[in-house]
């Protein structure tokens, strides 16, 4: 499968389509898939503009509503995650994923999708400490704050996304993974953004999150955006007790934005089952941690915990075999995303079909809707015998349940709702520890990642850049990795609160 990956969009789709276009001719290829790492802004018209967080200079409409109203069809199936600068209250509407527009999918807050075959995972959004550890709180209008706390990663996501055992081939954030520059050429980076130095230096480049999630699913590959530059690097990772005995590694690529003489965008050859046609599917594995976990779903201002070992509930949610069986139930046994972009009406803050549905198949809260006040919270929503059908009795209470610790947020006084606050429990902060790659240097100059830099400028351009079996290479010596799935707990608590705020926005 012949995979595009771009930095940053920036509103600059119209443009990405054709330089796609200009590379297929030049290489009698065909591109199956389009990723768009962030930045996507999917503004669909004048009124979206005034929830992005983006300098007045930058708040144009660009090209996205194009492919919205139909008068251009994406060319080519394209999924993107969210970034710093976004429409946020269409984003906000698809919370778990849909369709932006025809061929377009958005993968919601943090998702797992299959593609042909190949499994995504994707986290939107950048890390922000104070903001971590809060509800869902924000809705239009957003003010000045909440404009940019809305895409700041929340603590559930992430949660979310350990829960997973089952091997991933891709995975998408917007900011880097913590530390990931030790396992590249940092002093080409460096050169190039000198800015970095400091946060280099300090150790405190990138998301930490992010970073921990990176050690634990240990994904393939790992595309990345928000820092307008291309680095790649070979994560070689530590086997843990519970890691089979070949060492995995993941492959780090962030590309920069989409502008002329900018490395943005990259071809990979990655292989896929041909049996499996390219369309999108729901991951069950996925699907299932999201229902099981529906009841930690917070959308107040509050700092509030998930649950840990220390506290006497669940928090180990690895969905067993009879849980995903039950989630694929519910789905009929089909998982693949059906085509049902809607397009709503303009200037009208509204919850959307698509997400109205996913939560009713899978019976889980829609999170703007609850915000908004439009949902009841799905234990409202059932009979009392449809709730003794549930998997778990959990699964049904509801996001007023959640347990809240503080609100000792001032300038968001604003929006903040009165909660009940209920009895909590704090675990023990662990200390954290990083993998340190000294050969990352060293791997790189072996494993030879494919890098295509292309131009928006044609006469920049290199056909000898884009190899498309550049990537075979490395394929073939990852065939052997067993992907047996852990069996280690990974819901490690930190004190993120304390940690500094080194992502620039
Ligand atoms: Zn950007």
């Amino acid at each position: 499968m012949k995979i595009a990956v771009e930095g940053c969009a920036h509103g600059e789709l119209e443009q990405i389509y054709n330089t796609l276009e200009l590379i297929e001719k030049r290489q009698n290829i065909k591109v199956d898939l389009l990723i768009c790492c962030g930045d996507f802004q999917a503004t669909r018209n004048v009124n979206d503009l005034s929830s992005m967080a983006v300098p007045q200079k930058y708040r144009q409409l660009c090209t996205f509503y194009k492919y919205y109203t139909g008068k251009l069809i994406a060319p080519v199936l394209t999924i993107f995650i969210g970034g710093n600068h976004e429409a946020s209250n269409h984003l906000q509407e698809l919370s778990y994923g849909g369709w932006a527009a025809p061929n377009i999918y958005y993968m919601g807050l943090a998702s797992v999708i299959n593609v042909g075959g190949i499994r995504i995972g994707g986290i939107s959004g950048i890390y922000k400490p104070k903001d971590y550890m809060r509800g869902r709180h924000e809705k239009p209008p957003y003010n000045e704050f909440t404009k940019r706390s809305i895409y700041h990663v929340r603590q559930l996501e992430v949660f979310r996304l350990k829960q997973l055992k089952e091997p991933i081939d891709i995975m998408l954030s917007h900011d880097w993974p913590q530390g990931i520059e030790k396992y590249g050429n940092v002093k080409q980076l460096v050169k190039y953004k000198p800015f970095l130095k400091e946060d280099i230096k300090e150790g405190k480049l990138g998301s930490i999150p992010n970073r921990e999630l990176l050690h634990e699913l240990k994904p393939k590959y790992w595309f990345a955006a928000h820092l307008h530059c291309k680095f790649a690097a070979i994560v070689n990772h530590t086997p843990t007790e519970t890691d089979e005995k070949e060492i995995k590694i993941t492959k780090f690529l962030s590309l920069d934005k989409c502008l002329p003489q900018k490395r943005f965008l990259q071809i990979l050859d990655i292989p896929h089952d041909d049996s499996k046609p390219i369309d999108l599917a729901y991951d069950l594995e996925w699907l299932s941690v999201l229902h099981l976990t529906n009841h930690l779903l917070n959308s107040n201002t509050n700092i509030y915990y998930l649950p840990g070992p220390s506290v006497d509930e669940r928090y180990d949610f690895t969905p067993t075999d009879e849980e995903k069986t039950t989630v694929l139930k519910m789905f009929s046994n089909n998982l693949i995303i059906s085509n049902n972009f809607i397009k709503l009406g303009n200037y009208k803050t509204k919850t959307n079909p698509q997400t109205t549905k996913f939560c009713n198949t899978l019976r889980v809260d829609d999170p703007f809707a609850l915000v908004l006040g439009h949902w009841p919270g799905y234990s409202l929503f059932f009979d009392k015998q449809e709730d003794e059908d549930s998997v778990t009795d959990s699964t049904y209470s509801s996001f007023l349940n959640s347990t809240v610790c503080s609100n000792n947020d001032n300038e968001l006084n604003e929006t903040i709702e009165t909660t009940p606050k209920t009895q909590f429990v704090l675990p023990e902060p662990k200390n954290d520890t990083v993998d340190i790659n000294t050969d990352g240097e060293s791997l790189l100059n072996n494993f030879n990642i494919a890098t295509a830099n292309i131009s928006t400028d044609e006469s920049k351009y290199e056909d000898s850049n884009i190899k498309n079996n550049c990537t075979s290479q490395i394929f073939a010596e990852e065939n052997s990795t067993n992907h047996s799935p852990s069996k280690k707990m990974c819901l490690k608590r930190r004190n993120y609160l304390n940690m500094n705020d080194n992502d620039s926005e």
